[in-house]
């Protein structure tokens, strides 16, 4: 089960330190199997030592060469709700460093998807009275759902004003397939509302203009 953003953020928040170099955890999401046993870490999260400089993780390389014979150390890891934790073997220096929990950046997802959330269900009822804002976000929205990005497309497409067409024109499209279906609605737009983009400065023009008034391109 997936924690809710408030939990990880407060998690995120809790100060907890390394009993060897007295250094502040870091909070970073567990991997989802325990290295070694195959077993669930039984929490999302996890609090570890990442000081490269902790003697725990500076001098146990030497340790495992000598007993086991391979490269590996150990950080100090604790888990939500323990009062003391546990030597972790660690394959390398990076190994945790890219799963630190950011509050700020927990944050500005949750507030992305409370945005998404509202759009889409917005989305029909807007669509009705003609207000491209929540097609428009979702179409936008690269982190979105999928399923209403295509519908945002559709009811932008639906709704025909123009105003979406500088905004698309100007956004930068991660997934291809929204990126066709968003310039698909561009054209319908285009052609509801008797209007073409002038190839070469992109300003829009009526459609059976024979020049640019923009730049003064001759159109066919
Ligand atoms: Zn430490
Ligand atoms: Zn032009």
């Amino acid at each position: 089960m997936a924690l809710g953003s408030a939990c990880l953020i407060k998690y995120a928040e809790e100060e907890h330190y390394c009993p060897h170099c007295k250094q502040r955890l870091s909070c970073c999401q567990a991997p989802p199997f325990h290295v070694g046993d195959g077993l669930g870490w039984g929490s999302e999260v996890m609090f570890v030592c990442l000081n490269d400089d902790c003697p725990l993780f500076a001098n146990s390389w030497q340790r495992f060469e000598e007993q086991y014979g391979h490269s590996a150390s150990c950080r100090y890891m604790k888990l939500p709700g323990e009062k003391t934790g546990s030597p972790m073997m660690v394959g390398g220096k990076d190994a945790f460093k890219g799963c630190i929990v950011d509050p700020e950046s927990v944050r500005l997802q949750s507030k992305r998807f409370a945005r998404e959330q509202e759009a889409a269900a917005r989305l029909e009822s807007a669509a009705a009275e003609k207000n491209i804002e929540p097609a428009l976000y979702l179409v936008l929205d690269e982190a979105a759902e999928v399923a209403s990005r295509k519908r945002g497309a559709e009811v932008l497409a639906a709704i025909g004003d123009l105003a979406c067409i500088d905004p698309i024109r100007n956004h930068k499209f991660m997934n291809t397939e929204i990126e066709f279906l968003a310039n698909s609605a561009i054209r319908q737009v285009l052609a509801a509302n008797y209007r073409k983009e002038c190839p070469a400065c992109s300003e829009i023009v009526k459609s059976q203009a024979k020049v640019c008034k923009h730049c003064g391109r001759e159109l066919e």
